[in-house]
């Protein structure tokens, strides 16, 4: 017998409600290691709390590729773990392995099928990365640019990132800024923030949006206006963007988490004034969902990976230690806690 730590859903913050620790309830128990075929048990090494987790926690997520999570039962969401025991010809004991799926547990059974091997070597043993810059919130910011952003080299392009000091957003204003952007601002809730993405991250200039004037600061930083948006956040904050961006330019539609904890839908309506402004200057907004890009997904890690190796993007982490302090670290993260990517640790990694 395993004994194992759960995280089950204890109840709900409501469609209008900020999430609380509360909503997330730990549970023991043991894990009986009988495994049927195909099957493996896994370790738990870390798990990931994405913005997209605020939508599960409804009954309806109001989206079609998202299931909402279930009273009472173990949550889940993306995960690296190891290997323990395996019953499943394609993995070996001592293997590191992903999902996207990974119930919030310290110990697991699961399909062998549903994980995806990986290398540590690709991250130098940094396991963590494969939830973050090696995984999807880096490839986010990759394709998000890539596909979406039409950033040129050599085109003098001035890019402006929101919710920046994030996951997305600390690898996104690095990706603008080594694919040709001259002029990259990020906007971020704290100083400190600002520090970081300034002095660490390489971004030109950095506003606080909870202590500055946006819309005065982006014209002081942006005087040739905006030709390429990665928005993260929605809301005001993007409004203000997209009032000064310039005529034929894009904005990359990755998140708007300014309005998760509202009952709208996904993407929340513009106004009518920004609508305007979208067609006047005939500037792009498409949707933009990363698993849309799955064919390419191994060389968007091949890139990032030689990126973060190489030292040219640094991937930047907050860590919470402990599965039982994983629905405190979920809320921090959705209120501004976190810099980088946010993850729990769950346990060491022995090699
Ligand atoms: P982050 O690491 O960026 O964490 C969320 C951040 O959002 C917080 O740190 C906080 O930073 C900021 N924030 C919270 N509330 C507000 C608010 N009201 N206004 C402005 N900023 C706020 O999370 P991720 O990088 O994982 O996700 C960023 C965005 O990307 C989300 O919208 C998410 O849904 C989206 N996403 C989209 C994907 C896709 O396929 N399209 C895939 C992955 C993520 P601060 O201190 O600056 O307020």
């Amino acid at each position: 017998m395993v004994p194992v730590k759960r995280i089950v859903l204890n109840s709900r913050p409501g469609k209008n409600g900020a999430p609380v620790p509360e909503n997330f309830r730990v549970e023991e128990g043991t894990l009986v290691p009988d495994l049927e075929d195909g099957e493996v048990m896994v370790r738990t090494l870390y798990l990931s709390v994405d913005p997209y987790m605020r939508c599960r926690m409804n009954e309806d997520t109001g989206t079609d590729y998202l299931t909402p999570w279930r009273l009472s039962e173990c949550v889940d969401g993306g995960g690296v773990g190891v290997v323990e025991s395996t019953r499943c010809g394609a993995l070996n004991e001592g293997d590191v392995v992903t999902f996207f799926s990974w119930p919030w547990q310290t110990h697991a059974v699961l399909k062998g099928t549903v994980l995806q091997k990986v290398d540590p070597q690709l991250v130098d043993g940094h396991l963590s990365h494969f939830l973050g810059a090696m995984g999807i919130t880096g490839l986010s910011a990759f394709f998000g640019i890539r596909e979406k952003g039409h950033v040129t080299k050599d085109a003098n392009q001035t890019m402006v990132v929101s919710g920046a000091a994030g996951a997305c957003g600390s690898i996104a204003g690095q990706i603008g800024r080594l694919d040709g952007c001259v002029t990259v601002v990020g906007i971020c809730g704290s100083d400190q923030k600002c520090r970081t993405l300034i002095e660490d991250l390489g971004f030109s200039a950095a506003i606080n949006y909870n202590t500055e004037d946006v819309p005065a600061r982006l014209r002081a930083c942006c005087p040739g206006g905006v030709d390429v948006y990665f928005d993260n956040v929605g809301g005001t904050i993007s409004d203000a963007v997209i009032s000064q961006m310039n005529h034929s330019s894009h904005v990359i539609l990755c998140g708007q988490i300014s309005q998760y904890n509202k009952d709208v839908p996904y993407p929340p309506p513009l106004s009518e004034e920004i609508s305007e402004v979208l067609q006047r200057k005939n500037i792009t907004r498409e949707r933009f969902i990363l698993l849309s890009y799955t064919d390419k997904l191994d060389a968007g890690l091949y890139e990032l990976s030689q990126w973060v190796k190489s030292g040219q993007i640094k991937a930047l982490e907050t860590v919470t230690d402990g599965i039982e302090n994983i629905g405190d670290a979920f809320c921090s993260m959705m209120k501004g806690g976190n810099i980088g990517k946010q993850i729990i640790k769950i346990s060491e990694w022995k090699n």
